[in-house]
């Protein structure tokens, strides 16, 4: 990671720049004051994390990690879709029992919610599981059977964007698996950037991981797996609306299958 200058204080000429004028990646990382976000007006919040994430590039995971624990301490959530387990993993070896939430919509698969079990017996985590309003049975009876199949935007909203919204309602940060790879509205994600929808900083530690990168941490960590991976399933979501890819095939060419919907709303 490189040291060289990023700032330099004005007003002086070059011969009275010194160290105590020059402002590292590093030195911004370590002085960064969290508190002192919400008082900026919402361009200048956006300008100090895009610094802050331009800081953090390049980092490894772990580093960025560290780094959010020292920052924010406890008041961060780490969402996690049991997919696998890396984010759960990373963050419990920095903040014990870190809260790890998960979207229970009550429609995933059951291996998913066997590799959640697994998370909590394993890892130590303290888990949240956000609830929508309604069980699937109340959706059911006031807007019919199957809604994903006629209104998955609807669905989402109900199952997993309101649920998540409340449960990050008054939190400092919340951390999140996306990587710039999984689709083309997720390539220009940065490391750490204000979320203006939630009105709180969203940390993204794993932004730059290839597939290699998710396979030798697990590896490297001996942690669980959730079977469907294996099983032709890269990305995984909700049971009616993910289905298998074939070899070579985008990995999320399985989620919506058959819609022109991509993402679920929660980090759009
Ligand atoms: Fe509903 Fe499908 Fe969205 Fe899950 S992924 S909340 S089942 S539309």
């Amino acid at each position: 990671m490189t040291t060289a200058p990023i700032h330099v204080t004005a007003d002086v000429t070059t011969a009275d720049v010194t160290t105590a004028d020059v402002t590292t990646p590093d030195d911004m990382l370590a002085t960064f004051d969290v508190t002192s976000l919400r008082g900026l007006l919402p361009a200048e919040r956006d300008r100090v994390l895009a610094a802050i994430s331009a800081a953090l590039e390049g980092k490894p995971a772990e580093e960025i990690a560290a780094w959010t624990a020292r920052t924010f301490g406890r008041d961060v959530i780490v969402a996690a879709s049991m997919q696998d387990l890396i984010l759960p993993h990373l963050f419990a070896e920095v903040i014990p029992d870190v809260e790890v939430l998960f979207l229970q919509t009550g429609y995933h698969f059951d291996e998913t919610l066997q590799t959640l079990k697994v998370a909590i017996r394993d890892l130590a985590i303290t888990t949240i599981e956000a609830l929508p309003r309604q069980s699937v049975a109340e959706q059911d009876a006031q807007y019919g059977e199957k809604l994903h199949d006629r209104d998955p935007n609807l669905c989402c909203f109900l199952r997993k964007v309101d649920p998540l919204a409340r449960s990050l309602d008054g939190r400092a940060a919340w951390v999140t698996g996306v990587r710039r790879i999984e689709a083309p509205t997720r390539a220009n994600t940065a490391i750490i950037a204000w979320d203006h929808k939630h009105d709180l900083v969203k940390i993204n530690p794993l932004v730059t991981w290839s597939d290699e990168d998710v396979e030798a941490y697990q590896d490297v960590h001996d942690l669980p797996r959730n079977p469907l991976v294996a099983q032709g399933y890269p990305s995984i979501g909700c049971a009616p609306c993910t289905r298998k890819v074939a070899p070579g095939e985008d990995p999320r060419a399985g989620r919506w299958s058959g819609n022109d919907k991509t993402e679920c709303g929660i980090h759009t």
